[in-house]
């Protein structure tokens, strides 16, 4: 009987540690104590191109200052740029640099473009899965033409719920701010199964600061002033997160 008691103990015992070591490793995980900045493009790559300015040299400037603020604030948050120079990267380095980091959380800094040139505003991305694409194949045998059709599956996520909660958080939080601090048009949150943002248990967003093809908003893109707004913007939001409001 007694070794029986011994033994139940023991094992509520190791249940019990399990439990708590899980509910720690959630709550642990809702801290930032790493920040993970991309600045989009770079190097080769401009990404879009306003009629003066290229994207790469916007998305750099805003990430510099964003973690700059941030910086200054909590000097207890580590810092990793994906780049900290105007150098091309693929999208499979950026998330290396994130992941061998740990980072808590990862924030990628984009510019717009559109065909029409007044569409304006910002817009802030978060993961989801893709669909399943139909594409119908069309071969010729002995002068007869014959459809296949062939189903593409999906990309599976394999980011956890908790990661994907948060994201959308702080995607909400940024795309409110630029309306409620510097009055911006807001598009929304937008989810796309962006190659950037599928990280797996990392909370990752994606935001477009502004269109380059809006010659209005070209030249709030490139002005100084524009830059520390939609940084300071970006800022409020993480710190908003980072206080769970
Ligand atoms: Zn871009």
């Amino acid at each position: 009987m007694k070794i029986i008691l011994l033994l139940s103990f023991i094992l509520f015992n190791i249940f019990a540690q399990d439990i708590y070591a899980q509910k720690k490793k959630v709550k642990s995980f809702s801290k930032v104590k790493i920040l993970a900045i991309d600045a989009g493009h770079g190097g080769l790559d401009n990404g879009c191109s306003g009629k003066k300015i290229k994207e790469k040299t916007i998305n750099f400037a805003v990430s510099q200052l964003l973690g700059n603020m941030i910086k200054k604030k909590y000097p207890n948050i580590k810092i990793v740029y994906t780049r900290t120079k105007d150098q091309y990267l693929s999208i499979d380095q950026r998330v290396q640099t994130a992941h061998q980091a740990k980072a808590d959380l990862l924030i990628s800094i984009h510019t717009n473009h559109e065909n029409s040139r007044k569409v304006k505003g910002t817009e802030t991305f978060i993961f989801a899965e893709g669909k399943p694409t139909r594409i119908v194949i069309e071969t010729k045998k002995k002068g007869k033409k014959k459809k296949t059709i062939k189903i593409i599956p999906a990309a599976k996520s394999p980011k956890n719920k908790i990661a994907l909660k948060r994201s959308e958080d702080l995607a909400k939080k940024i795309e409110l701010e630029y309306v409620k601090q510097i009055k911006r048009n807001s598009r929304g949150v937008k989810k796309r199964p962006l190659k950037i943002l599928r990280i797996s248990k990392m909370p990752a967003v994606l935001t477009e600061l502004g269109f380059l093809s809006n010659s209005e908003e070209e030249v709030y893109l490139s002005s100084k002033k524009g830059q520390e707004q939609l940084a300071k913007t970006i800022f409020t939001a993480f710190e908003q997160y980072l206080k769970g409001k």
